[in-house]
């Protein structure tokens, strides 16, 4: 048997398989006048269960770098190889909840709009519940968000990105838009998810938050200027 894996000894066992592998990625913003390097050779690979900060300033591609990992944007030139192919969550800074649905309403819909994440329709409730509780939320499934806090708005959006059952979250700046102590409250409930089982990537501006993360990435001008943990700091092996 071997023992659950945990955040840090997934992240630093050099046998581990990487989940995501970034490799040469660029991109590039050509118009008549000028051509702008947005995402400049950027190479690094994703631990699963591991929660994988991208930091850097406002401007220095975090975005540009997270949409190419979604399939939101395509890159210029390099790849994103996801191992058993590319299944996200995604929550954003500003939550976008539908106002005029509860909580559990919210989570119901990515379940309707996603297929159910393998479900029956019979069960999308109990999953929407459970999904809830996940993030701590378990009390208010039939608040609107307006009736909630910032940090519950965000945590019901965790736990709508999560509705579908994907193996990896990806999270732009999810606590951009909170108190410092909302911020550390809600990167709590991310790294949460890494100890059942889930991959999350982690953008934000905030150096203090991404110090938190085991493994992280430092971006500047398009460029990684920095680089933290085991796998991040390796060439990937083929
Ligand atoms: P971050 O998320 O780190 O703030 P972005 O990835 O949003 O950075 O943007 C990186 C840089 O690329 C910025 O200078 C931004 O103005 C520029 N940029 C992003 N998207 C476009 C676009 N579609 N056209 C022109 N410039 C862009
Ligand atoms: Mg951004």
């Amino acid at each position: 048997m071997y023992p659950t894996p945990s955040v840090h000894s997934t992240a630093l066992d050099p046998a581990t398989k990487p989940l995501v592998q970034v490799e040469h990625l660029t991109r590039v913003i050509a118009t008549r006048a000028q051509r702008t390097i947005i995402l400049d050779d950027v190479s690094f690979s994703i631990l699963p269960h591991s929660l994988f900060a991208i930091n850097g300033p406002s401007g220095s591609g975090k975005s540009t770098l997270l949409n190419m990992l979604t399939g939101i944007d395509r890159p210029t030139g390099g790849k994103v190889i996801f191992a058993g192919g590319r299944h996200v969550g995604i929550v954003f800074q500003f939550f976008q909840l539908i106002p005029t649905l509860t909580a559990l309403e919210n989570v119901l819909l990515a379940l309707e709009l996603g297929g159910g994440g393998g479900l029956p329709r019979g069960q999308w409730r109990r999953r929407a519940l459970s999904c809830l509780e996940l993030v701590g939320l378990a009390e208010y499934p039939r608040r609107l968000p307006s009736e909630l806090s910032g940090g519950q708005q965000q945590r019901v959006a965790i736990a709508r990105a999560l509705a579908n059952d994907p193996s990896v979250l990806v999270a732009d700046e999810p606590t951009g838009n909170l108190d410092s102590k909302t911020a550390h409250q809600v990167f709590d409930t991310l790294a949460g998810l890494v100890e059942r089982g889930k991959t999350v990537i982690y953008v934000t501006h905030d150096r203090e938050l991404a110090a938190r993360a085991n493994t992280r990435i430092e971006l500047l001008d398009g460029r990684i200027v920095a680089q933290q943990g085991a796998v991040a700091m390796t060439e990937v092996a083929r």
